[in-house]
């Protein structure tokens, strides 16, 4: 019997807009080059995993200043992770209070914290970084509240590993600019942004810093202010939404 003719997938089944692969990629590395002239390049962190780790925990849809300042209090207050791991967890709370939703990442913090110590005897991620990605990003993946954002966050900012960490800035940027699918989730994004760029840590990081800052200052969730953006010619939202061009 004649078999039915497998349907081929297109771009636009795997979550890209409908141009190619290549196209796309030199969008993003002109997004990237563009973004990072106008703000500057960064260093990488200067934190050990675990502090990464304790830091990007923290900062879930909260600001940075107010991120750095929790980071800050609770080694003030506690004098090393070990000491934060074992507190009452209602003093945890109390010193990251400034953060949204303490009673959530306090307990989720210590819960995290327990089970590294069970597992390695000690509070220290720094093996994570001679692991080869594939196994780094596995083992760290595995715990409750670890998603795919603060895996790479990790790997990338202090292990310089290759990983790209789509957070709620990348993903609207890449979403308007059309690097990516309307709806294509953020989980979904890292895997399709980060087959787009040079699988190097630099460009990655580049691309990531760029991306954040960019959706803080400029891409803003609501009203973008496109009249200050310096990427208008390569953007899919200002070209159909912004100023549509008449066909
Ligand atoms: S043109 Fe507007 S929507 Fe497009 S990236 Fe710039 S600010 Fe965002």
């Amino acid at each position: 019997m004649k078999q039915p003719a497998r349907k081929e997938r297109n771009l636009a089944d795997y979550g890209y807009p409908t141009s190619d692969v290549a196209t796309l990629s030199s969008k993003a590395l002109e997004v990237t080059q563009r973004l990072t002239d106008l703000y500057g390049e960064l260093p990488f962190s200067s934190k050990d995993p675990m502090g990464q780790l304790v830091d990007i925990l923290l900062s879930h849809r909260t600001r940075d200043e107010q991120t750095a300042a929790a980071w800050e209090n609770l080694l003030k207050r506690f004098g090393s992770w070990e000491a934060v791991r074992d507190a009452p967890t209602a003093e945890v709370q109390e010193t990251i209070a400034n953060v949204n939703w303490p009673e959530v990442k306090a307990p989720r913090l210590q819960s995290i914290m327990r089970q590294i110590t069970g597992e390695r005897g000690t509070l220290n991620l720094d093996f994570l970084c001679s692991l080869p990605v594939a196994e780094s990003t596995a083992w760290l993946n595995r715990f409750e509240g670890v998603g795919p954002k603060t895996t790479a966050c990790v790997l990338l900012f202090s292990c310089q590993q290759p990983l790209l960490p789509v957070d709620v800035h990348v993903h609207r940027v890449s979403g308007r600019l059309g690097l990516i699918g309307k709806k294509v989730t953020a989980d979904a994004a890292h895997t399709l942004l980060q087959a787009l760029l040079p699988q190097d840590s630099r460009s990655i990081y580049n691309f990531h810093k760029a991306l954040l800052r960019h959706g803080q200052r400029i891409c803003v969730f609501e009203r973008p202010r496109c009249n200050k953006c310096v990427l208008t010619d390569l953007c899919d939202y200002y070209k159909t939404v912004v100023k549509p061009q008449s066909p």
